[in-house]
Order: structure tokens, then sequence, then C-alpha cells
């Protein structure tokens, strides 16, 4: 199985968007296995952004997400889940995603872009030990997996 951190992100707190968020993932029929509500600091934004760090904006992007507070989920899925998440958030630019994605839909600002999702497999396990404590993360069965995934 597969694991992805999301982020959402102070724009979609301010603007009602959560619920639609996590509709969608859930919708896709990705198991929720961790939910929160924290406020970032820079020492966390400066490790998660760390290829950021060099950038001229890299200063707007923490204020920016620093703002709010942020949700966060860890998500779990099936071979091939990290890619099909970001496939459904869309590319960084909501002004250039495709309609139907999350950043599509949502939003119009490169910065302001709704939602983080992990980029990879490997990014995805170590950015859920980055946002969550082990005691924060629950294991279960979901009882709809067999028609998700067939046999
Ligand atoms: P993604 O979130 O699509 O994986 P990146 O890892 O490249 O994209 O960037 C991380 C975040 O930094 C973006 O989601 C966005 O909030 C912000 N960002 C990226 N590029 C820019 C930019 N040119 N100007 C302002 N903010 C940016």
């Amino acid at each position: 199985m597969e694991k992805s951190l999301i982020l959402i992100k102070p724009d979609s707190l301010q603007r009602g968007l959560v619920g639609e968020i996590i509709s969608r993932f859930e919708k896709k029929g990705l198991k929720l296995i961790g939910v929160k509500m924290v406020s970032l600091d820079d020492a966390v934004l400066e490790e998660h952004y760390y290829h950021l760090a060099d950038k001229p904006f890299f200063g707007e992007i923490k204020d920016f997400m620093k703002s709010s507070p942020v949700v966060v989920l860890a998500l779990v899925g099936g071979q091939g889940s990290v890619l099909a998440i970001r496939t459904l958030v869309g590319p960084t630019k909501g002004q250039e995603a495709p309609a139907g994605t999350i950043r599509g839909d949502f939003g119009l600002s490169g910065a302001n872009n709704i939602v983080h999702a992990s980029d990879s497999v490997e990014n995805g396990a170590s950015e859920i030990a980055r946002f969550f404590n082990s005691d924060e993360l629950f294991e279960y069965e979901k009882t709809d997996s067999k028609h998700i995934y067939g046999n």
C-alpha cells in the first residue's frame, strides 16, 4: 500500500473548502488513517519545503502557510495511489490546472494552491512521519476495499 500526506492549505480553510477536499479523496476510494489541524512554524516548513529554500518566494510560502492553521491528512491506497492523488490534485498553478482537478476547480494561483500532496512513495512515508506521531495514525479495515479494488 502507498501512503500520501495531504496539507489542506490556509486558503482552503479560509474559503470553506475543507469538507469538499476531504470528500474528493474519500470518494476516490482512499483510506483516511490520520486527520488533524495544526499551526505550522518555520522549522517544519523549512524541512518540508527544503527544495524551495533558495527561491525568492520562499518567505512568501512560509508566511502563507503560517497565515492560519492547516488540516493534515494521511491517506492510504493501493499501488499507484500516490500518483493518482497527484493527478486528482492537479499541477501546481491553479490557473493552469485542468478542470476536474482540485486545483483546477478551486484555484487561480500558483502560491495559494489549495493543497499539498506527496510527490513520491518515499516522500509520502517521510512526510507522514514528519507531521504525525504514531499514536495519531489508525489501523483499521475499510470494508469497501473489495468493491474499490476488486480481487
Ligand atoms: P507542488 O506543491 O505542486 O508539488 P512545488 O513542490 O514545486 O509544487 O512547490 C511547493 C509549493 O510552493 C507550491 O504548492 C506553491 O504553494 C509554492 N510555489 C511553487 N512555485 C511558486 C511560485 N513560483 N511562486 C509562489 N509560490 C510557489
